[in-house]
């Protein structure tokens, strides 16, 4: 329901559960943070509010300065830890907002190939089809292309990458996204308000737009792959 994610330049985790505060307003039933770290993916969930996501912190931090956070409202799969996001299949890890419409197909493909979900929700399978491509060779970039090809619905998504601390990859169909430009470090959230402690200068992104971010910046290619300029804006929000 709520995303966000960070190239951040120390660690991120305290920063992307102050963001997700930021979008309880939306309503969610769990909430999750994800992080590369020396290379390494890793991930914490909560059911519930987020105090419960900062107290598993507190016992288990999660150290990294890139990372991405998700509040739930669950579409597919009851409110459980393991439905919470972020989802994750080998080397990728993924939050979304929204529903995969086709994602039914989409399993049983995967299944055909061996590869099961551990949970109910329509988002794992997108995190397994990006880790399939990779496996077989793609970059990053290309498995996200390949697996935004084959997805119906609806979407906000952000992907990050084991081994990759200067990558985080965005989606948006059908569900909002805005880039927050900072300092050597950049944002993503699902609105303006849930980056407004850390910048002011925010690119939206239109309808079909997917955005590969690194801490240099955001290039941003439209639905029909070509390279989109979309200006930043320098907006007032409260922080
Ligand atoms: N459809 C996804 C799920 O149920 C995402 C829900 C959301 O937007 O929070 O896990």
């Amino acid at each position: 329901c709520g995303i966000i994610g960070i190239l951040g330049s120390h660690e991120v985790a305290p920063l992307l559960v102050e963001s997700l505060k930021r979008l309880e307003y939306r309503g969610y039933d769990s909430a999750g943070i994800a992080t590369v770290n020396e290379g390494r993916l890793d991930r914490r969930r909560a059911v519930g509010k987020l105090v419960n996501l900062s107290d598993v912190l507190v016992h288990d931090p999660l150290p990294g300065h890139a990372g991405i956070g998700h509040t739930r409202w669950a579409t597919h799969g009851v409110p459980a830890e393991r439905n919470a996001h972020p989802h994750r299949a080998g080397r990728v890890s993924v939050v979304h907002n929204g529903i995969i419409e086709n994602f039914r197909e989409l399993r049983a493909w995967l299944a055909d190939r061996g590869l099961v979900q551990e949970s109910d929700t329509d988002t794992e399978t997108v995190a397994l089809l990006a880790n399939l491509f990779l496996s077989e060779g793609a970059s990053p970039e290309e498995a996200v292309e390949m697996t935004l090809q084959r997805l119906h619905g609806a979407y906000a998504l952000l992907f990050i990458f084991e081994g990759e601390e200067d990558l985080l990859i965005a989606a948006r169909k059908g569900s909002p996204l805005a880039i927050g430009h900072g300092d050597g470090e950049m944002f993503v959230g699902s609105d303006a308000i849930a980056l407004a402690p850390f910048t002011s200068r925010i690119t939206y992104l239109e309808e079909g737009d997917w955005a590969v971010v690194t801490r240099a910046g955001a290039r941003i290619k439209d639905g029909a792959g070509r390279l989109a300029n979309r200006p930043a804006k320098t907006i007032q929000i409260e922080s």
